[in-house]
Formats: C-alpha cells, sequence, structure tokens
C-alpha cells in the first residue's frame, strides 16, 4: 500500500523526528517542533545546501541577517500592500478557507477525471479575477462552479477578502512610543538591504550571490499537510546579482543547478519537476518552482524567481540610497565600462521544513523481507547518509567480556568525525530495528572474534548486508559514505 501522510506524521513522531509545537496544552496549529533526530536531519539538509551554494561557489557569500528589519522594507518589497491570500468562510461550519486553494482543487478534480481543459480554463479565469482583484467575482466563480466546504457540505460563502499574511508586533515599551515591525515573511529582504555592504567589504564583482539561511513567518490562512506549510518556518534563500540582460542565462543555469542538488540529497528524478509560473509575481521576469510528488500530489518545495531590479530599485526609492554597482568590465559593443547600473537578481529559495518533508517522505521504507514463515513487514529511512541523524551504531554482542569496552573504543575513535552512538541494550535483532527507524546507515556489531584479530561485522542499513572489516578501516569507509 502508498504511504499516506499519516504514516509519515506518526513516524515522525514516534522517532522523535518532528512533535506538535506545545503538545501537552492541545498543540498550536501549524507550529512544529524538531525533536532529537529531526534536529539532526534537518541541520544537516541546511549544511549540504550551505555547502552546495557557498563552498562551491566562490562568488557566493553568506549573510546571517535579523528577523525584526525597519518596517519600511516591507513597503518598499510590496509585501505591506499585496502580500495577501483571498480568503472565504463558511457560514455554516465556521471554516475558513483560501478562495484560490479552493478553485484550485476543483480544477485539480477536472484534471483527474481527465479534462484537462477545463482544468485550464477554470485557472485561466480565476488568474484573470484575482489580478484584477475582482473579490466579488472570485465568489461568484466558486459558486457557479457549486464548490461545497467540505465539513457542512454547503455552499453558504461569505465575500472574498484579502488577508495579509504577515505576524505584525510592537517595538517600544511604552505604548506612546511603540511603532509595529513585522516578523520577516521572507529571508530575502535581509540580503536585499546588505547588498552593497556585502559587495563593498567582500571586493566582490557581478555576478556574485548572497546566501542566507533563517526563519520565516507567515499567517497562512489554511494550514494543513504537516510541515509543508508552517506559520513559522525556515527558508534557504539566495540571491544572485547580474549585469541586467544577462539574467536568463543565469536563471536557466540555477534552474539545471537546483534540480540537481536535490537529486544529489536522494530526491528520485520522477518524483521531481519543473512547473513554469503562468502568472508572474509584480516582480518577476521568469519563474519556476520545482516540485516533488508528496503523497499528497506534486507541490513546490523550491521557486526560482528571476526578480529583475525591482527589489534593489525600491529599496533605492523609499531609503534615497543609491544602489548602484560599477562595472568596469568593458562593454564590447562601446568598447567602454558598462559603468553604473543596478544590478538584476536571480533568485533561488527552498523551503528547509519542505525540503525536510520531501527527503523524509522519500526515505520512509516499508519493505517484505524473507519467505515463507519467516517472511515479515520491515520498516527504515533510507536516507542518504550524509543526511542520516546517526552515522553509526556501535554494538558490542554482550555487555559482557570486555566486549562493551571495545565497543567503546570504537566510539570514541569514530566520535569526533561523525555522529556515533553506542547501542547496548535489547537483543541485537531489535537493536538493528531501532537504528533501520531513523535511518541509521551502517550498525557495527563488536563479538569475541574483534578481541582477537580487530575485525568488527558492518551491517548495511538497505540491503541488511554484512561483511567483516579492519577496524582500522571503519573511519575511511564511514567517512566515503557520508560526503556527498
Ligand atoms: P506557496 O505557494 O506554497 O505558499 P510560495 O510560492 O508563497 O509558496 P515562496 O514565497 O516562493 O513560496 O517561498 C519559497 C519557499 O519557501 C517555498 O518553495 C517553500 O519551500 C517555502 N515556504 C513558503 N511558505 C512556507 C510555509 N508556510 N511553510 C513552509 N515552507 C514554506
Amino acid at each position: 500500500p502508498a504511504t499516506s501522510l499519516q504514516d509519515i506524521i506518526a513516524h515522525a513522531k514516534e522517532y522523535g523526528f518532528v512533535f506538535p509545537s506545545s503538545e501537552i496544552y492541545d498543540g498550536l496549529q501549524a507550529v512544529y517542533d524538531y525533536g532529537q533526530n529531526g534536529v539532526e536531519l534537518k541541520n544537516n539538509l541546511k549544511t549540504v545546501w550551505w555547502k552546495a551554494m557557498t563552498q562551491l561557489h566562490d562568488e557566493v557569500v553568506g549573510i546571517d541577517a535579523a528577523i525584526f528589519m525597519h518596517p519600511l522594507t516591507w513597503k518598499a518589497s510590496g509585501h505591506v500592500d499585496s502580500f495577501n491570500d483571498p480568503m472565504i468562510d463558511n457560514r455554516d461550519s465556521k471554516k475558513r478557507y483560501r478562495a484560490d486553494q479552493l478553485l484550485e482543487g476543483k480544477a485539480e478534480a477536472y484534471a483527474n477525471a481527465g479534462d484537462e481543459a477545463r482544468a485550464q480554463a477554470l485557472l485561466n479565469e480565476m488568474g484573470r479575477l484575482l489580478g484584477e482583484n475582482d473579490l466579488d467575482g472570485v465568489r461568484n466563480l466558486i459558486i457557479a462552479e457549486g464548490i461545497k466546504c467540505p465539513i457542512s457540505g454547503t455552499d453558504n460563502w461569505t465575500e472574498v477578502r484579502q488577508f495579509n499574511l504577515m505576524f505584525s508586533t510592537q517595538v517600544g515599551s511604552v505604548a506612546e512610543d511603540a511603532s509595529t515591525i513585522y516578523l520577516r515573511p521572507e529571508t530575502a529582504q535581509g540580503i536585499f538591504v546588505n547588498f552593497l555592504n556585502v559587495q563593498k567589504t567582500g571586493r566582490m564583482k557581478v555576478p556574485f550571490g548572497i546566501a542566507q539561511i533563517g526563519k520565516a513567518f507567515r499567517n497562512e490562512i489554511v494550514a494543513r499537510q504537516f510541515t509543508f506549510r508552517m506559520r513559522e518556518f525556515e527558508q534557504m534563500e539566495m540571491q544572485y546579482f547580474v549585469r541586467p540582460g544577462t539574467e536568463m542565462e543565469w536563471y536557466n543555469s540555477w534552474k539545471q543547478t537546483r534540480l540537481a542538488f536535490h537529486k544529489a540529497v536522494g530526491l528520485p528524478a520522477e518524483k521531481l519537476k519543473y512547473h513554469d509560473h503562468e502568472k508572474l509575481a509584480h516582480y518577476a521576469n521568469a519563474a519556476v518552482d520545482i516540485e516533488y510528488q508528496f503523497p499528497f500530489g506534486f507541490r513546490e518545495i523550491e521557486g526560482i524567481h528571476s526578480r529583475t531590479d525591482f527589489d534593489l530599485k525600491a529599496h533605492q526609492d523609499l531609503s534615497k540610497k543609491k544602489q548602484q554597482y560599477f562595472d568596469n568590465d568593458i562593454d564590447p559593443a562601446t568598447g567602454k565600462p558598462y559603468g553604473n547600473y543596478i544590478p538584476y537578481v536571480v533568485e533561488t529559495s527552498v523551503g528547509a521544513d519542505r525540503l525536510f518533508l520531501a527527503v523524509f517522505c522519500n526515505a520512509f521504507t516499508k519493505e517484505t523481507v524473507g519467505e515463507g514463515e519467516q517472511q515479515k513487514e520491515r520498516t527504515y529511512l533510507k536516507l542518504h547518509p550524509a543526511l542520516a541523524p546517526v552515522k553509526a551504531a556501535v554494538f558490542p554482542l554482550v555487555r559482557k567480556d570486555g566486549l562493551p569496552e571495545k565497543a567503546e573504543q570504537i566510539v570514541k575513535a569514530l566520535r569526533s568525525e561523525f555522529r556515533v552512538i553506542m547501542e547496548e541494550r535489547d537483543a541485537i535483532g531489535k537493536r538493528y530495528t531501532r537504528q533501520d527507524l531513523i535511518g541509521t546507515p551502517f550498525c557495527i556489531a563488536v563479538d569475541y572474534q574483534t578481541l582477537e584479530d580487530d575485525t568488527v561485522t558492518i551491517r548495511h542499513r538497505n540491503t541488511m548486508e554484512q561483511e567483516r572489516v579492519p577496524i582500522s578501516e571503519l573511519k575511511a569507509k564511514i567517512g566515503y559514505a557520508v560526503s556527498m
């Protein structure tokens, strides 16, 4: 049977990957905590992303900007005026929905029933109405399509209203002095406002990039599908500053590079696809999503956008500070330097939590092993060893005769390089199962022979095959497997 999202949620909780936030108070909707294994997996994902973006690209450097920013930042970026989702309430169930998602759901149903043309026509009509901010039109379309509330079963809909997704709070202790600031809804703006700081202090030449990993906050109207859509989440973004006119070249190149990354972390090619945006945001001249096939369908994990000079120009206009770059490369057309311009930006933006969920769903494996009477179900996480929370677990066969001490020596020799743990309790079979469930790629068994010849048995997670290897080779063997 196919893996359901419920299986994933249950496994994530049971084995210390993801817990609902403040669970003893019955949780907080669309907010989650990472547990002891989840934090390791998520940190590993962030590390491989950071390395892929900065260490492997001389011309990309990182920053870590604050979550709070000057309120004018969000005026310039357009978030104050247009970071909205259209919402609609059902009067009978008192449930709130995103009007665009209701229509998209209907279009998906048409497409699933084979009526692609009707699906497309509906999406186009919705795009047109939203583009014109014709909210009554959107409501009429929902009713005309016969869309009912899944809870109450009625179409007793309210009007459609625009809902701003930014969270706001107050700075300043005295009410009169306080002013409203926002929790950043994306990390990108921290990069834009630091563009010249980094360019000047780092003596960066266009094209160059600035990468950042950090929390972002959105008051999502409908929060569903586990960590796919959260109100507090983490983004891994990179803004690449290029000479105007060269942006499509860079857009296409980052499109390829980023897809290759998702394959490298273990997501299979057939579960990944590009989805070009038909309707472009106000700041973009090209945009594509990389989608992954979750148990609930193909959904965006990363966006790649050609943002033109929209952001830097808006910041220049509002701050009255020039956001220009002087390009002293010679333009072959004129024989003179390109001179001053506001760079264009190509951005890659991936959610750490969505990527986590994709990788976790993909790794979750249930299979039947053995034959006849011996047949049983086996569950394991087929994680790339570089991502696994624990790289190796060392098992002394018995808790006596010097085997635990020998195992301890092996753990000590490896643990400055990799996360290695000791597992002494229960029968060997149970210990293997426990490690399978959290995706540990190697289990190392220490037995009586080890005391004689300094060899151990390595058991491989995916194949369950075992091999005898000298202790002296462990570091190199594990090191090779966990590198990416
Ligand atoms: P969606 O259409 O799914 O709301 P978006 O197009 O608004 O996403 P972007 O603003 O392009 O998303 O953000 C870039 C990335 O940040 C997304 O590809 C996604 O991985 C991640 N992301 C955005 N919103 C959330 C969220 N609420 N929870 C988790 N990750 C998110």
